[in-house]
């Protein structure tokens, strides 16, 4: 009995989300007594479960593993009394200032203050080879992956600001690097533009259209077939590692319809704070940031949206009616683990 009335209860916080936003939100507001239930995902981990090396994260001097990474977040979160549920929430009834709902399937949790964390992920061209080679010569991420190719060659595919910003970074430690678009024409600034061109080992080649990712016998990428858009001749590329930069996508859809997001998804928060247009609802880490998209700031931002769901706890009557009522179907929530 005193189970299911653990069960009914509101929660102060259900945080939408595994990636390191999410888990530092879970770490805060864990430690805040706030008892956070977190939804992290069927794929628990995010983005950094696809990563091989982080050396860019402060605290580990020798690298770490993604994977690992995040099971130590998870771990520290867990530590302070953090909740899980390892599966993708199906569907989210927000409000404003009142009290939020959160379906999986029909199961329906409630809670005083929901942080959307549910991070973005890299587009792909949906070519063969892409995903196979991933993590051996493939990648989406040239921050991460750029410094392990030292003196090698190096692909980049796309035309925008994230390839030329990935070309720029990765051009200081290969050989030689090619940026390969599918037309003539640019979405990238001016600026970031021009700052490639500058680069002596950066050549600019178009209009290729990628086909395939090709393993050489060690099983790792080789070369990179593409077809000329223009002449239809297919031409292969030799090649130590290509990076996919053609862009990212929130993974926003669950909300899109309730809170402000901006033309490309991403869901908009009050200048300088994880603020969402209704109360009680904040948002963090790569479903909010065009920009930066790196755990530490993701993190940061996790940490952000935790404070700002304890200030609103602090300063908000939460209405009578947001209590579960009784009748309801109790619903089931799992521990850690
Ligand atoms: P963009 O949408 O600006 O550019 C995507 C690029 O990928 C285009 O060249 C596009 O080609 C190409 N592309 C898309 N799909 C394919 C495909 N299937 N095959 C081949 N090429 C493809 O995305 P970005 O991530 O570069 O930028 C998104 C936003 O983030 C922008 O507003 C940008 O300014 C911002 N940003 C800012 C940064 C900074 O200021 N430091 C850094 C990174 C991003 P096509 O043009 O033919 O469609």
């Amino acid at each position: 009995m005193a189970e299911q009335s653990e069960q009914r209860k509101i929660e102060n916080v259900i945080i939408v989300g595994g990636g390191p936003a999410g888990y530092t939100a879970a770490l805060y507001t864990a430690r805040a007594n706030l008892e956070p239930l977190v939804f992290e995902g069927f794929q628990w981990g995010g983005q950094l479960q696809n990563t091989t090396e982080v050396e860019n994260y402060p605290g580990y001097p020798e690298g770490i593993m993604g994977p690992e990474m995040m099971t130590q977040f998870r771990a520290q979160a867990e530590r302070f009394g953090t909740r899980f549920v390892t599966d993708d929430v199906d569907r989210l009834e927000l409000s404003d200032g009142g009290v939020q709902k959160v379906f999986l399937g029909d199961e329906e949790h409630r809670a005083k203050t929901v942080i959307l964390a549910m991070g973005a992920e890299p587009k792909r061209l949906g070519v063969p080879g892409e995903m196979e080679l991933g993590g051996r010569g493939v990648s989406t991420c040239g921050v991460c992956d750029g410094a392990f190719f030292k003196g090698q060659k190096v692909l980049v595919i796309g035309g925008g600001d994230s390839a030329m910003e990935d070309s720029i970074f990765i051009s200081k430690f290969a050989s030689e690097l090619k940026v390969v678009t599918r037309r003539d024409q640019f979405r990238a600034s001016k600026i970031m533009l021009d700052r490639a061109r500058e680069k002596d080992n950066i050549e600019f080649r178009n209009p290729l259209e990628p086909l395939e990712f090709v393993a050489g016998e060690s099983g790792k990428l080789a070369k990179v077939r593409f077809r000329n858009v223009e002449t239809g001749a297919e031409e292969e590329i030799e090649t130590d590692g290509a990076f996919v930069a053609i862009g990212h996508v929130p993974k926003s859809e669950i909300v899109r319809d309730q809170v402000d997001t901006d033309e490309d998804g991403y869901i908009v928060t009050e200048a300088g704070s994880t603020r969402t247009n209704l109360g009680g609802v904040f948002a963090v880490g790569d479903v909010v940031d065009h920009t930066y998209r790196q755990a530490v700031t993701a993190a940061g931002t996790g940490c952000m949206g935790a404070l700002d769901a304890e200030r609103f706890l602090r300063d908000a009557d939460v209405p009578v009616e947001a209590h579960w009522m009784p009748g309801g179907e109790p619903a089931e929530i799992a521990t850690g683990g």
